[in-house]
């Protein structure tokens, strides 16, 4: 079993169990998450007995790099192989004096927006705690001596989907004995699903929210989020506010401008409508072309028309400048690769 994928709570029980103390989860924990320890052995504040047990049943996964890529506006993208013949990726991205990781959280993806090469070649699998973990300590230790400052949840695949890896992987995040990370610094990205987000309000982890609304009226949305015809905008909407009200944070909400579809002044004056008296901000992002799809992105001209519009209801919204688009490490550029394609990659 590879110890990476249990949080201190699953560790501390099971040691319980076995009759050791259970307090030993914690200083596993702070060799594997501070001290960057990986063996067992050299866990010195621990029985030896307990050692040998610990060493004879778990093991340390060791995650492979298979490629790193380097943009000219300094993003990374990171090709990580895993046990199977699947390969993931995750995109750092500095920015003043933030980097952000941005993790995956499937191979593949079901919900195929039709704007998105993640879910091109379909759903393949939920990665395991440890395949989430090991890319923000992976990636943490190979780019010493910067840091890592925020991790968004926006990498391949759902993370509402597979929930609860998601939770768990979090959870050892956020733990003062594991990595410590700030909530405030995380974020989940979703093409939202409500009784998930209802979970997420139930559990109470208070990490930020964002979420992919790509349209301000049901029907554009399902064209081109299929997710909308299950969960329809109606309703996230509603989660949303529920989220926003509380966590005391303010939701995100995506929004692609795509050319001659969703980003017109009425579009405009339609989202503000929708999104009014939410606790939230907009994030406005140019499509990122893709071969796979019909779509392209709008003019600096309609871009700014857009601008104005959300301007003049009074929406807070930020701009996000596409990033590593050259190295195909932009919003939707991602996607899950079989390893044995990779030599052409
Ligand atoms: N499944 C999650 C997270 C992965 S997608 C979600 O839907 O939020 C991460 C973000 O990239 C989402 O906001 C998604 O809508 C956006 N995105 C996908 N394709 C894009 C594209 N071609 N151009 C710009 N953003 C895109």
């Amino acid at each position: 079993m590879d110890i990476k994928d249990y949080t201190l709570e699953e560790i501390g029980q099971f040691l319980k169990e076995k009759g050791y103390p259970e307090f030993y989860s914690k200083q596993i924990f702070c060799w594997v998450y501070k001290k960057r320890v990986e063996d067992f052995t050299l866990m010195t504040d621990i029985s030896k007995e307990a050692r040998i047990f610990l060493k004879d049943f778990f093991y340390f996964s060791k995650p492979k790099i298979l490629k790193r890529f380097i943009s000219k506006d300094g993003t990374e993208k990171f090709l990580f192989s895993l046990d199977d013949k699947n390969a993931i990726e995750s995109v750092v991205i500095p920015e003043g004096k933030r980097l952000t990781l941005c993790i995956s959280t499937q191979a593949g993806c079901r919900f195929g927006c039709r704007f998105c090469v993640s879910g091109i070649g379909g759903f393949k699998r939920n990665l395991k705690v440890s395949e989430i973990v090991n890319q923000f300590l992976t990636i943490n230790d190979i780019i010493k001596p910067r840091i890592i400052t925020n991790i968004v949840f926006m990498g391949i695949g759902e993370p509402l989907d597979n929930f609860d890896n998601l939770v768990k992987s979090i959870e050892i995040l956020l733990s003062p004995y594991g990595v410590y990370f700030g909530k405030k610094r995380i974020c989940i990205s979703t093409c939202g699903i409500p009784p998930r987000i209802r979970e997420l309000i139930s559990l109470n982890l208070r990490v930020r929210l964002s979420i992919s609304l790509h349209a301000s009226c049901e029907e554009k949305r399902s064209l081109i989020m299929p997710v909308n015809k299950k969960y329809p905008l109606s309703e996230v909407i509603k989660v949303s506010k529920e989220y926003a009200k509380r966590t005391n944070f303010p939701v995100t909400f995506e929004y692609i401008l795509i050319k001659d579809f969703n980003c017109s002044k009425e579009d405009a004056f339609k989202l503000a409508h929708l999104i009014r008296g939410i606790n939230c901000k907009v994030n406005i992002i140019p499509y990122n072309f893709s071969p796979y799809f019909k779509w392209h992105s709008p003019s600096i001209y309609d871009i700014n028309k857009f601008r104005e519009a959300l301007k003049k209801k009074r929406i807070f919204f930020t701009f996000r400048k596409s990033r590593g688009q050259d190295i195909e490490a932009a919003c939707g550029q991602l996607r899950w690769v079989n390893i044995n394609e990779t030599e052409t990659k």
